[in-house]
C-alpha cells in the first residue's frame, strides 16, 4: 500500500503488516514497489516480504506496480487543454500496458463534445464531469470498481476535487489543501488508497511535459488505438503512415474517422523518435 523508510506497509485480509523486504532482493537488484501483489512472512504485525509476484504493469514516475488504468483528468477548460501533450500521456500508458481513460472535469463551465468526439474515434473511453456539481461522479466511481488506478492531470483540472469526492474526503492531495491553508505541508510519496466499494485510487504528481523514448519510430502506430489495425492494410509494408501513398491511415483521416490533432501528434511524436535515433548513430 505505501513504503516509508525502507519499511513497506501490506495489506492482508483486514490487516496492514509492516514489512521489510528480504534480503535475497537486494541482491537480485529488486525492490518492492507500491502495488506489488506480494507473499509476507509474519509473526504478529510485522513480517518480511518473501516473494514479489509478476508485475501485469508497472510506472517508473511515480513508482506503481500493477496500475490497471490511468484516468487522465482534463479540464474543459481552465486549464485549456493540451491534447499533444494528453496524447503523450495516452501514448505513456499504453507502453506502459495500462489502459488509458480520459476524463473531462469542469463540464458546468464548457461542453466539450469536440473532444468528446477526437478521443471516441480513438476508441478510449470518457467520462464527461463535474466536481463540482458532482456530475457523472457517479458513473466514474463505478468505473473503478475493483480496478488500480492512477489519476493523473495538469495542475488545476481538478485532480484533487475528484480524489476528495471519490475517497469521501479522506485522500489528502495536494492542490485544494495547499491553497486553503498556506504552507501546509502535503506529503507526496506514492500510496495506495482501497475504496469503499473494492478497488483502489492514487494520485500522481503533476506534470508539465513528458518525453516518448525507448521506442522504435516504427512501432509508434501501435500505440494510437485508431491505428492499431493498419497493418497489411496498407500499400506498402512498413507504411510509416507518412509520405506513401495508398496509406490506410491517410485514408481514415480523410474520411474523418481519425481526428487531424491525433494525426498530428503521431507525426511529431514519430518525426522525433527518428532523428533521436538519426543522432544516436552519429
Ligand atoms: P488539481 O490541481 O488538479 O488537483 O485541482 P483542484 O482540485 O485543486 O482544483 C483546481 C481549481 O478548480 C479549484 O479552484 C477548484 O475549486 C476548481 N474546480 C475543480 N473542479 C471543478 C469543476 O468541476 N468545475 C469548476 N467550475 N471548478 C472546478
Amino acid at each position: 500500500m505505501k513504503g516509508i523508510g525502507g519499511f513497506y506497509y501490506v495489506k492482508a485480509s483486514d490487516s496492514i503488516y509492516e514489512c521489510k523486504a528480504r534480503g535475497i532482493f537486494r541482491k537480485e537488484k529488486i525492490t518492492p514497489m507500491i502495488g506489488d501483489k506480494v507473499n509476507i512472512e509474519t509473526d504478529g504485525e510485522k513480517g518480511s516480504i518473501i516473494e514479489i509476484m509478476p508485475r501485469k504493469s508497472s510506472l517508473i514516475r511515480p513508482p506503481v506496480a500493477n496500475v490497471d488504468t490511468m484516468m487522465l483528468v482534463v479540464a474543459a477548460a481552465s486549464p485549456e487543454p493540451n491534447l499533444f501533450l494528453i496524447d503523450k500521456m495516452l501514448i505513456n500508458a499504453e507502453i506502459n500496458n495500462i489502459t488509458p481513460v480520459i476524463c473531462i472535469n469542469k463540464t458546468d463551465i464548457k461542453k466539450r463534445e469536440d473532444i468528446e468526439e477526437i478521443y471516441s474515434k480513438a476508441k478510449y473511453k470518457i467520462f464527461s464531469v463535474s466536481a463540482e456539481r458532482q456530475d457523472g461522479t457517479d458513473l466514474l466511481m463505478g468505473y473503478l470498481k475493483d480496478k488500480t488506478t492512477a489519476f493523473a492531470g495538469l495542475s488545476g483540472v481538478g485532480k484533487s476535487s475528484l480524489l476528495s469526492i471519490i475517497t469521501n474526503g479522506e485522500l489528502e492531495t495536494g492542490s485544494i489543501s495547499e491553497k486553503i491553508s498556506r504552507g501546509k505541508h502535503t506529503t507526496r510519496h506514492v500510496e495506495l488508497f482501497e475504496l469503499e466499494s473494492g478497488g483502489f485510487v492514487l494520485d500522481t504528481p503533476g506534470f508539465s511535459s513528458l518525453e516518448i523514448e525507448n521506442i522504435k519510430a516504427d512501432d509508434l502506430w501501435q500505440y494510437f488505438p485508431e491505428m492499431a489495425d493498419s497493418q497489411n492494410k496498407c500499400r506498402f509494408r512498413g507504411c510509416s503512415h507518412i509520405n506513401e501513398p495508398d496509406c490506410y491511415i491517410k485514408e481514415k483521416l480523410e474520411n474523418g474517422e481519425m481526428a487531424q490533432s491525433r494525426y498530428d501528434s503521431y507525426t511529431q511524436i514519430y518525426n522525433k523518435l527518428k532523428s533521436v535515433k538519426e543522432w544516436k548513430k552519429k
